[in-house]
C-alpha cells in the first residue's frame, strides 16, 4: 500500500518526436560522437542524397552543426556533424545511500558543472528531491540557463526501479520512496524535461558503456560489490533490464545452499556471503573470537564496526584470516559469475563498487573462479577487470541516460 497518486504519466510526455530517419541519424551520432555524411550513409544504409536531406533538416532544427573537418581521405574534405551544444541541457543525478552527485551537461554530453555532497536517502523523497532540485536550480542559474532548456534528467537510485514508470519498488534501504512519483516532482521544477530513473548499477554500466572500458563492447557485465551485490547487463550495446526491470540481480543467486539466511529471506544468497556487509560481519566474528589479532586490535583502538576497508588493511598487514575472507568473497562472486558467463557469454566483466579494491586477491580470485568453472569457449575472449571510471561511472551514466531519452521516433 502507498499513499501516492496511482497515475504515473508516460516517461516520454516531454520527449521530442523526430521522424524515423532523423531519429536514426541523431542516435548514430550519439553513439559515435561525430560522423560525416558518408559515415552516416554507410552506417544506416541510406543514400548520400537522403542523408544530405535529413542532415539539412536537423541543422535547421538546431540539433546538429557542422563540426571540424574530418581527416582528409583524398579528394574533397568532409566536415563531421556534431551536436549543437546549446540545443539542450541535461542533468545526471547519481543518488547514493548517503550522497548525491550531480552533473550539468550540454547537449554533447560535456560536463559544465559538477556538485557532490552528503545526503541521506532515509530523509525521504520529498526532502531529498527538494534539496537536489535546489542544487540543480543553483547550477543552471550560475550559467544563466533557463529551466525550460533542461530537456532531460537521468537519475540513478540505490534500489529496484520500475523503469517504464520511473518509480522505486519496495526499496530496502530507501524508506518512503516506494512508488513515489519522482517524475512529477522533478517536472515541477523542470517542466520541459524527460525524467528517467534507473537503478544505480544499470546507470554505472551505462557510464562504462558510453565513456569507460565498455565503450564499443557489445556484451558486457558491470558488477557492483558494495553493501550489496548487483550487476548491470549490456546486451548488444544497450542496457538489458528484463521483463520487470530486475535483470542482473545476481546478489540473490544462491552461492551456498548451507549458507546464512539473507535479508531477502532465502538461504545462502551471494549477497549474504560475499558483499561488503557480509565481509563486515565475518570481520567482527574473527576479531571477537581471537582468530584475527590484527582486527581485534582495530576494535581495541576504538573502531566501532569493522568494514571491508578494515579487512583490506589487515590483509595488507599480513593478516591471514583477513586474506582468507577476501579470497573467499572473490571466489564466491566468481562462482556465481561463472554461471552468468556460461549463460550470457559476455566479452567483458567490470568489477566496481566500494569493495572492489579491498585487495589484489579479490580480483585474482574472481578471475580464477570464473575461469575454472566456465566453459573454455565462453572464456576465450573474456576479460575481467576493475571498473575504469571509479566514482565517475554513476554520474556519467546518468548523463548518458538523460541524453538518450530527449528524442523518440515518431510513428
Ligand atoms: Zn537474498
Amino acid at each position: 500500500m502507498n499513499n501516492w497518486p496511482a497515475q504515473h504519466s508516460s516517461p516520454y510526455v516531454n520527449s521530442l518526436a523526430l521522424p524515423l530517419q532523423q531519429y536514426k541519424v541523431v542516435r548514430a551520432i550519439r553513439m559515435a560522437g561525430d560522423l560525416s555524411r558518408t559515415d552516416l550513409a554507410r552506417k544506416l544504409g541510406y543514400s548520400r542524397a537522403l542523408i544530405s536531406g535529413v542532415v539539412k533538416n536537423l541543422i535547421a532544427r538546431g540539433i546538429l552543426v557542422e563540426g571540424e573537418e574530418a581527416a582528409s581521405t583524398g579528394g574533397r574534405r568532409a566536415k563531421n556533424l556534431v551536436f549543437n551544444d546549446s540545443f539542450a541541457y541535461v542533468f545526471g543525478i547519481d543518488i547514493g545511500a548517503t550522497s548525491v552527485d550531480l552533473a550539468l551537461a550540454n547537449f554533447r554530453g560535456e560536463f559544465l558543472l559538477r556538485d557532490a555532497r552528503p545526503l541521506d536517502v532515509r530523509d525521504g523523497p520529498e526532502a531529498v528531491l527538494t534539496e537536489i532540485a535546489g542544487i540543480a536550480q543553483a547550477m543552471i542559474d550560475e550559467l544563466g540557463i533557463p529551466n525550460d532548456k533542461v530537456l532531460s534528467l537521468g537519475i540513478g537510485v540505490p534500489g529496484p526501479v520500475d523503469f517504464a514508470r520511473g518509480v522505486l519498488i519496495m526499496p530496502p534501504i530507501m524508506p518512503g520512496w516506494g512508488e513515489y512519483p519522482i517524475r512529477q516532482k522533478m517536472r515541477g521544477i523542470f517542466p520541459a524535461a524527460t525524467v528517467m530513473v534507473d537503478n544505480d548499477v544499470n546507470v554505472m554500466a551505462m557510464g562504462e558503456l558510453r565513456g569507460g572500458a565498455g565503450k564499443g563492447v557489445e556484451n558486457f557485465i558491470f558488477v557492483k560489490v558494495g553493501t550489496g551485490i548487483g550487476a548491470g547487463i549490456v546486451a548488444r550495446g544497450s542496457i538489458y533490464r528484463g521483463s520487470d526491470g530486475c535483470a542482473g540481480d545476481i546478489g540473490h543467486i544462491q552461492a551456498d545452499r548451507n549458507g546464512p539466511v539473507c535479508h531477502c529471506g532465502n538461504v545462502g544468497c551471494l549477497e549474504a556471503m560475499a558483499s561488503g556487509s557480509a565481509i563486515s560481519r565475518l570481520a567482527m566474528e574473527v576479531a571477537r573470537d581471537g582468530r584475527s589479532p590484527i582486527m581485534a586490535r582495530y576494535l581495541e583502538q576504538g573502531v566501532e564496526r569493522l568494514t571491508a576497508r578494515h579487512v583490506g588493511m589487515a590483509a595488507h598487514e599480513g593478516d591471514r584470516v583477513a586474506m582468507a575472507i577476501i579470497k573467499e568473497s572473490g571466489s564466491l562472486i566468481g562462482s556465481v559469475l561463472a554461471g552468468v558467463v556460461n549463460f550470457f557469454n559476455p566479452s567483458l566483466i567490470l568489477i566496481g563498487g566500494g569493495v572492489a579494491h579491498i585487495g589484489t586477491q579479490f580480483l585474482a580470485n574472481i578471475r580464477r573462479s570464473v575461469l575454472s568453472r566456465s566453459l573454455p569457449l565462453s572464456t576465450q575472449n573474456l576479460r575481467i577487470d576493475y571498473s575504469s571510471m571509479g566514482d565517475d561511472a554513476g554520474v556519467t551514466g546518468a548523463v548518458a541516460l538523460a541524453l538518450e531519452h530527449i528524442f523518440i521516433a515518431a510513428e
